[in-house]
């Protein structure tokens, strides 16, 4: 059960919403629409379940950083290829109701038993503009804790064993009088795993968790592009005993080229071209992501004359071909004239016959629009 509704809506609350406000209306909610409260209402079940999944992602400041960013994609929801139901989603519940969870019948599932998964990891990864081009495969470097060498993981010092929790003699939970209602909470001592560890292990401090840096290698496809992201799936932290480990995301950002401007898989590129060439036609060299090629320039072409190179843009990231490469001419205006050059421009002036300058008709430019929204993209 994933929901593809937002999460904030879920709740009713703004996306500035503080920790307090997040977890008042998710605690308003749920009460309100708790299955004991409403017996055989399907229709209250979902809403219970909703809330408590966005709940389960906006009260925590990883996740919710993540789904401000991603979406539901970020948080293992329905686009990311199926995380799922998430029993996890349920291990808060017993705390936040102070114990109403139980007394509804309600058991907390997931955290006493273990059963959580490893928490998603983030890699911000800075590739160049020709890195992006070709492909490319690096190595990260991630530190992820794993689990302790000297006592396998059980945060016990080798020869000695945890021990059953005094406190709730290994429920995990304790339960009280409040009122007139029993009630039960998770166990403050062992934190509702039932056993607590009598003696460290000296490597770890008990933890059973060592910090390490692993080195993974990671193929970039070619014609990645700035925030899009790439899962490895299982390479983010560790889960609890017998849980998956989560996933490792590698968010990508591609460095801007010095002069090609990049729309999907299209390049563009603006190429000053001296007036004569322009009015008499000839060939120029332009770049492109491999070698430089020449294009024809025909005789009488104005300023903003595009011209298509046929795939020779980037590459399709998921192989579908190439993209185009536009090349832009702009007019080349000499700054620096020797007096030979200045004499046969004004020679060149006086044959001019139309010296009198006329607006262009508003709306005849047509490229425009499009190199506006290309601008508007790369900021
Ligand atoms: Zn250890
Ligand atoms: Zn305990």
């Amino acid at each position: 059960m994933t929901t593809t509704r937002d999460y904030y809506e879920i709740l009713g609350v703004p996306r500035d919403a503080d920790e307090s406000t997040v977890k008042s209306a998710y605690r308003k909610m749920a009460l309100k629409h708790h299955p004991d409260r409403n017996p055989g209402d399907k229709g209250a079940e979902e809403q219970f379940k909703e809330a408590a999944e966005a709940y389960a992602v906006l009260a925590d400041r990883e996740k919710r950083a993540r789904y401000d960013r991603f979406g539901h994609a970020g948080v293992g929801g329905p686009s990311s290829g199926g995380a799922g139901y998430d029993p996890t989603i349920f291990a808060d519940f017993g705390d936040i109701l102070g114990g109403l969870g139980d007394l509804f019948g309600f058991s907390g599932g997931g955290r006493r038993g273990g059963v959580r998964r490893g928490a998603d990891l983030r890699y911000d990864l800075e590739i160049t503009f020709e890195e992006a081009a070709t492909g490319t495969e690096t190595t990260l470097q991630i530190p992820r804790d794993e689990s302790c060498d000297t006592c396998g993981g059980s945060g016990s010092a080798p020869g000695s064993s945890p021990q059953q929790c005094s406190q709730c003699r290994g429920h995990g939970q304790v339960r009280f009088q409040q009122g007139f209602l029993t009630v039960a909470r998770t166990c403050p001592a062992c934190g509702g795993i039932g056993r607590v560890i009598a003696k460290p292990c000296q490597s770890c401090q008990g933890h059973g968790k060592v910090g390490q840096e692993r080195k993974l290698t990671v193929k970039i496809p070619a014609g990645i592009a700035t925030a899009q992201r790439l899962r490895l799936a299982g390479e983010g932290e560790h889960g609890g005993p017998g849980a998956p480990p989560g996933d490792l995301y590698v968010v990508v950002h591609v460095a801007d080229h010095a002069f090609f401007l990049r729309d999907g898989d299209d390049l563009l590129c603006d190429m000053p071209v001296n007036f004569p060439t322009l009015a008499l036609g000839g060939q120029i060299e332009v770049p492109t992501l491999t070698d430089p090629t020449t294009i024809q320039i025909p005789k009488g072409t104005q300023a903003d004359t595009r011209f298509r190179l046929r795939g020779k843009g980037m590459p399709n990231v998921n192989g579908r071909g190439r993209g185009d490469l536009y090349v832009r001419v702009q007019v080349a205006v000499p700054t620096k004239l020797s007096r030979e050059q200045k004499a046969l421009l004004e020679q060149l002036a006086d044959t001019l016959a139309d010296r009198r300058h006329e607006p262009v008709p508003a709306g005849s430019d047509a490229e425009r629009p499009f190199f506006d929204r290309v601008k508007d993209i790369f900021g």
